[in-house]
């Protein structure tokens, strides 16, 4: 711990409001958050900010289709972050947004700064256009054949097939993946930031000073600081959606111009707020900048976003922090696999504190992938947290109810110092991002604990009278030590460190408590502070992920925006009469989940399916699904039934309702289900 108050600003990277929050994102605001509540626990000035990435095509694109403005979108997506973040306890001082007057203003403040120092350079750059769509493409909104190997059905900047690397013009037979059409190739002004310019700065801030990994560091002087940097293309002609250059109409700011703006002006709104001094936290060389960011977005953070901040003369980060990405069970997220998780999903099945020490338990300052082994998820929560850490507390606290903690501290054997004394290592390994290390100290404490308590068995001082001193020493130990380790865990475990204090009648507020043990307090009647994890719970949730993977999930996907063409509408025209709200409520729509599905031997056709409408409501449907369904890949998923359709009577049986579906038929059917949450038994208004 360093001995005055630091004053530190962190951020995690922008999520960007073109999808959900995952697991996969979670490694990095719950890495952050951890560090930031520590910081705070030993007493430092520190603040947490974060904003929604809201800029570009992508964004613009997905509100077309939607049929809603850039504006509604984003800010729906901004509230669905926040709810997720919330949810796992992750706490920012301020979360704003980078389409923000504060964000406007800071990003002209820099664009000035970079237009005074001469480092602005314009000229027209040739990019395939959509005439169709009236926009320039991006890389991704472009497919066609690879020039190299000639494999069809590739992305515009790269071939998954041999790898090789291309512009989107080098493609063979290129369609826009926005209308299908055929892209042409157009010139428009850019303009761009010449970044050559920094080049020694750039030598300097990279390679001294500690402010990245070193491997990161050797990357960087590898790949891009032994040559001339290249100038960095930061415009795009409209119709684009950001910010208009102020000295450049009908060009506007690339959305990774100011997306790492959105750092400061999320700093500017906290501080408007809260009457504190801009400067003081972004142009003061007392105050420690520190960014946490995933690997694919290193060359950002490392080279552009410097240049930016030294030409404007803002603070240049302390450090940047980076981690690798997440794999599960070895492999990568997969959505057909159940594996690729949003935030939301998980929190319907399992306990955020899980996945808060889960994670930490892995993290180290390395830029190595987190794998998250479910099996092993499972083992270390029942083990760790609630066979060691709560485990202190349960079997020690209803004996001490009567009496609470003795009026002097007992003799232990000098656990409680040795406690106390490892907690400048673990602060240590707190500082450095080395969360692994911190678990695996604080765990060895807990070993040594629980060692004690078995020896000093008070389960069986309790049944022998003239043992009453005996045990309230035994249980003061105890639960002392637990108390020590719930303050060590505090950054990981927040809500396991308020029980705690409720428990013993002190709340833990600082990380120097761990070091004077509590004497003379009560002690409240234990409640449950962690539930042991079972598989079953994770294997729904993996389960529930799957069943909300297909179709209806087009926000979990930044990748290309799909190309919609009007075959179906030509094949089912819109229907002419128009219905009343009344017609429509004459359906009784309902969620239901599906029980059982099996063939019906001879119906070439139809699956009987058994449903359950919440209760022991139950529906039998036959349903002309065969051809596009097994049985087996229905079980367990939700649908969408009439629920007062007359029923009708089969050869097979009677269907007593309906499931929806759109296609044609045959392979074409594809059910319809509702987002993750919807509970079987609601109705669909
Ligand atoms: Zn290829």
């Amino acid at each position: 711990m360093s001995p005055s108050p630091r004053k530190i600003l962190v951020t995690s990277a922008l999520p960007y409001a073109n999808g959900h929050i995952h697991l996969g994102h979670l490694v990095e605001y719950l890495q952050t958050d951890i560090w930031v509540r520590y910081q705070k626990l030993a007493g430092n000035r520190c603040i947490y900010l974060c904003a929604d990435d809201t800029h570009g095509t992508a964004i613009m694109i997905r509100a077309r289709q939607e049929g809603r403005s850039e504006e509604a979108l984003i800010a729906a997506m901004q509230a669905a972050h926040i709810r997720d973040f919330a949810g796992f306890q992750i706490e920012f001082d301020h979360y704003g947004s980078t389409h923000s007057p504060a964000n406007r203003a800071l990003c002209a403040e820099i664009w000035a700064a970079l237009r005074k120092a001469g480092m602005i350079a314009e000229r027209e750059v040739t990019q395939l256009y959509d005439p169709v769509a009236g926009t320039f493409l991006a890389d991704r909104f472009v497919k066609g054949t690879c020039p190299k190997c000639k494999s069809p059905d590739q992305y515009g900047d790269s071939c998954e097939k041999c790898n090789s690397t291309y512009s989107p013009a080098d493609l063979i037979d290129p369609v826009s993946t926005l209308s299908g059409a055929k892209p042409e190739l157009r010139s428009a002004l850019h303009l761009f930031v010449n970044t050559e310019q920094m080049h020694g700065f750039l030598d300097e801030w990279t390679q001294q000073g500690d402010h990245l990994h070193p491997d990161v560091a050797k990357w960087l002087a590898a790949a891009f600081l032994a040559e001339p940097l290249r100038d960095w293309d930061v415009s795009r002609p409209a119709p684009y959606f950001g910010f208009e250059i102020p000295d450049a109409p009908g060009h506007y700011w690339y959305v990774w111009f100011d997306a790492p703006i959105g750092y400061l002006a999320a700093s500017k709104e906290w501080c408007d707020k809260h009457g504190e001094d801009f400067d003081s936290w972004w142009r003061n060389d007392e105050t420690d900048v520190h960014h946490f960011i995933g690997k694919d977005i290193t060359y950002f953070h490392t080279l552009f976003w410097p240049v930016m901040l030294k030409a404007s003369g803002f603070n240049l980060p302390r450090m940047v922090h980076i981690h690798g990405f997440l794999t599960v069970d070895g492999q990568k997220m997969s959505k057909s696999k159940g594996t690729f998780v949003r935030a939301a999903t998980y929190l319907e099945h399992l306990d955020p504190a899980y996945l808060r020490y889960y994670y930490a338990s892995k993290l180290t300052p390395k830029l190595d992938d987190l794998d998250m082994n479910l099996d092993e998820f499972v083992n270390k929560i029942n083990s760790d947290l609630v066979g060691k850490v709560v485990n202190l507390a349960s079997r020690t606290a209803g004996f001490a109810a009567n009496t609470g903690l003795a009026a002097e501290y007992p003799d232990d054997g000098g656990l409680f110092a040795i406690a106390s004394k490892a907690g400048d290592d673990i602060a240590a390994a707190y500082e450095a991002c080395d969360y692994n290390r911190a678990m695996r100290q604080i765990m060895a404490l807990a070993d040594r604990a629980n060692k004690y308590v078995e020896t000093g068995e008070p389960w069986n001082l309790r049944k022998q009278p003239g043992k009453e001193a005996e045990l309230q020493a035994v249980c003061t130990v105890a639960l002392n030590l637990f108390r020590q380790l719930a303050v060590y865990l505090a950054p990981v475990l927040p809500q396991l460190a308020k029980q705690a204090g409720e428990l013993l009648g002190k709340p833990i507020e600082r990380w120097d408590e761990a070091q004077t043990p509590l004497v003379g307090t009560r002690v409240g009647k234990f409640a449950h502070m962690l539930q042991r994890v079972e598989k079953g719970q994770v294997e729904a949730m993996i389960e529930a992920s799957r069943e909300s993977a297909p179709g209806g999930d087009a926000t979990a996907s930044a990748g290309a925006a799909p190309v919609d063409g009007p075959e179906p509408l030509a094949a089912e025209p819109l229907v002419e009469s128009i219905i009343t709200i009344d017609d429509f409520t004459k359906v009784d729509l309902r969620v239901a989940r599906i029980l059982e599905a099996e063939e019906v031997p001879k119906a070439k056709k139809l699956l009987r399916l058994t449903l359950s409408l919440g209760g022991d409501v139950r529906k039998n449907v036959f349903a002309g699904i065969k051809e596009a369904y097994k049985p087996e890949q229905l079980v367990g998923r939700l649908v969408i039934c009439v629920a007062n359709l007359q029923p009708r009577q089969m050869q097979f049986g009677t269907s007593e309702g309906m499931v929806l579906a759109s296609g044609t038929g045959g392979q074409e059917v594809f059910l319809l289900a509702p987002d993750s949450g919807a509970k079987p038994g609601q109705r669909v208004h």
